[in-house]
């Protein structure tokens, strides 16, 4: 069992460290079940009863009463995660003030590993779309339920704020180790408080419509960042399945203008942004080209030059003339000889 769980964590330890920019590249590396939907877990009513230990001082295996058992990371080590320090209040929502421009275009997301699980939030259709509503930005997406009804965890986190805020009423926020968050707002109760740990599936609160809210809903948000995104690139909130265990954030989604498309509409709008990409990223290497060759200057070769000299003559190095001419410091300049010094 321990060998497993060793080989288990090397996977995860080696696929979360490999920056992967793009789903092409993550296919290349990260295994096929990574793009597979994962189904909710199944509320467990069973006890946990101990805890076991493996090779891997980072991973545990809890037994339960029902003769079941689950590999778990140790807490201690993922509070070590600095994503858990950095940019972390329980005052209010967005701390990270980070500009847009600033962020990457693709992000790939491991949602969950394969030590975690998922949970829906709260299982049905959605009721309010993410995106604008009468001109007026939703950030999320309105799941209907019966005040009471209790609300998950979707995955296992850290509380980052738990009280009553603004038009989100009793709102909960859950940043995760991967950096994202999901917001529970509309809460009837608080179940959690600032700084617990807690896992997908765990109840976080029961739902109902505090605040700005016409009728009992939870309004559920993701956002990497401090900027949400359509839940519904994760979530199919219907059947309550995971779309994939890793996805792909891309910048644009983090607009609230952008909304979930399925996946093969999404690869044709890819193929047609991709080619207009290539072409632009094609015309730019051409104009630079055009203006490097528009600015060169050369000079003829006469008695006495040395590289050194020119170098200093011309306000560049020897290196980079060696560079520009494809020459090595140890070669005999020729008398007339046409070299390129900028
Ligand atoms: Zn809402």
């Amino acid at each position: 069992m321990a060998v497993v769980a060793a080989a288990l964590m090397s996977f995860t330890a080696a696929a979360q460290d490999t920056v992967i920019t793009n789903k092409k590249q993550a296919e290349l590396i990260i295994p096929r079940p990574a793009f597979q939907p994962v189904q909710s877990m199944d509320p467990t009513t069973a006890q946990a009863m101990d805890t076991i230990s493996t090779a891997n001082p980072y991973i545990k295996i809890i037994l339960f009463s029902d003769y079941t058992w689950k590999y778990i990371k140790d807490p201690e080590y993922v509070s070590n995660n600095a994503v858990f320090s950095e940019n972390w209040t329980h005052d209010y929502p967005d701390p990270y003030r980070v500009s847009l421009e600033s962020l990457p275009n693709e992000m790939g997301i491991w949602v969950v590993d394969s030590l975690s699980q998922y949970r829906c939030p709260n299982q049905t259709k959605v009721y309010s779309k993410f995106g604008y509503r009468h001109r007026r930005r939703h950030q999320g997406v309105d799941l209907p339920l019966q005040t009471g009804t209790p609300v998950y965890a979707a995955f296992d986190g850290k509380v980052r704020l738990a009280k009553y805020y603004k038009a989100y009423g009793n709102l909960v926020i859950l940043r995760h180790e991967n950096g994202l968050e999901t917001f529970y707002g509309h809460l009837s109760k608080i179940m959690v408080t600032d700084d617990e740990w807690v896992s997908a599936g765990s109840i976080i609160g029961l739902g109902g419509s505090t605040g700005r809210s016409t009728g009992p809903h939870l309004h559920f948000e993701t956002r990497y960042k401090g900027y949400a995104f359509d839940p519904e690139w994760l979530i199919d909130f219907e059947s309550g399945v995971l779309r994939h265990r890793f996805f792909t954030l891309k910048k644009k989604y983090l607009n609230a203008s952008s909304n979930y498309v399925p996946e093969d509409e999404q690869e044709e709008i890819d193929i047609i942004e991709g080619d207009t990409q290539d072409k632009e990223e094609a015309e730019r290497k051409a104009e630079e080209a055009r203006k490097a060759a528009a600015a060169a200057q050369y000079h003829t070769v006469r008695q006495g030059d040395t590289l050194g000299a020119l170098a200093v003559k011309y306000r560049t190095t020897v290196k980079k003339l060696c560079q520009l001419n494809g020459i090595s410091e140890k070669t005999i300049l020729k008398l007339g000889r046409k070299l390129r010094v900028k």
